[in-house]
């Protein structure tokens, strides 16, 4: 252990490695908040082996650093091990979140994670700069495994690399108090990919009196069109789950006759008005994974 003095009080430097799913959800600036809750000083990075901190403080303040990051971690984060070690050298005058290394890998990345209720909230208002676009995401919720090309995980090793951020997603992604900090695919209608509709042989529906491409795509599903919808992970096909002739029309061109199709709800009073729910299936159904999920029909 180091021993100098700051303010008074014994320092003491410890390195902790942390192994698990610990990229890509929020570690660094959760790590950086409660460091600094702690009166540490250091830095935390990403590198191959998951997330390195190297900190500097009473060492009452490391314990009880370790002690919350273990219990607290950030919501999509799973923690397989924390070591500790001791850390020489000089300590720094601040807590920073320093560039991640690249390495040997031994780390994971996370599955995506469904739209979080803060950022549903944002496409839903009407004033917010978020309004109506699909790719609104966050620290906790949106793309991550679809996104990734390498380890470690940062917005240029992901296929977000080629959007470059706007001032606003630039400010919102460099600033510690924003739920955006250092959310890699941070995107808004003016930097980040943008949706759009088109017929099959492949030309371009001009949005028209009004309505974008989701709202004419959502209009063109009510009239009993089949819709391929190109998300973050792949093509979906969609239609009416409650036109007949619609559901028939895709079960011939998959020809796909017997086997299940999922269905797709706005929220759990719409799935409950078609099938019974359990506690477990729940909470299952409102997870950041959003797993399909097969429920009793009523
Ligand atoms: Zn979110
Ligand atoms: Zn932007």
């Amino acid at each position: 252990m180091s021993d100098r003095r700051r303010d008074g009080h014994r320092q003491e430097g410890a390195a902790f490695r942390v192994r698990g799913l610990v990229q890509g959800v929020g570690f660094r600036p959760t790590v950086w908040r409660l460091a600094r809750a702690h009166g540490l000083t250091g830095e935390v990075l990403n590198d191959g082996e998951g997330v390195l901190i190297r900190a500097w403080g009473s060492a009452d303040a490391l314990d009880q650093f370790a002690v919350t990051l273990g219990r607290e971690p950030p919501p999509l984060a799973r923690i397989d091990a924390i070591e500790r070690h001791p850390l020489h050298g000089e300590p720094p005058e601040d807590f920073l979140i320093g560039e991640s290394c690249a390495g040997a890998v031994r780390t994971g990345i996370v599955a995506d994670a469904a739209t979080c209720t803060q950022c549903l909230a944002d496409v839903a208002d009407a004033a917010n700069r978020r309004h109506r676009y699909p790719f609104n995401n966050c620290t906790h919720c949106g793309p991550r495994l679809s996104i990734v090309r390498a380890i470690p995980y940062d917005r240029a090793t992901t296929s977000m690399a080629e959007f470059a951020m706007c001032p606003e997603c630039a400010a919102e992604y460099g600033d510690p108090a924003d739920r955006r900090f250092h959310a890699q695919p941070v995107a808004c209608p003016r930097c980040g990919p943008r949706v759009w509709l088109e017929t099959r042989d492949g030309s371009e529906l001009p949005a028209a009196a009004g309505r974008d491409a989701v709202a004419m795509a959502v209009a063109a599903v009510r009239e009993g069109a089949i819709v391929a919808i190109k998300g973050i992970g792949g093509f979906h096909l969609a239609c009416d789950a409650t036109s007949a002739a619609a559901v028939a029309e895709l079960r011939r061109r998959k020809q796909r006759y017997a086997k299940p199709f999922a269905l797709m709800a706005r929220d759990l009073a719409m799935v409950e008005a078609f099938a019974r729910v359990s506690a477990l299936e729940r909470s299952a159904l409102t997870a950041p994974s959003a797993p399909i999920v097969v429920l009793e029909r009523t």
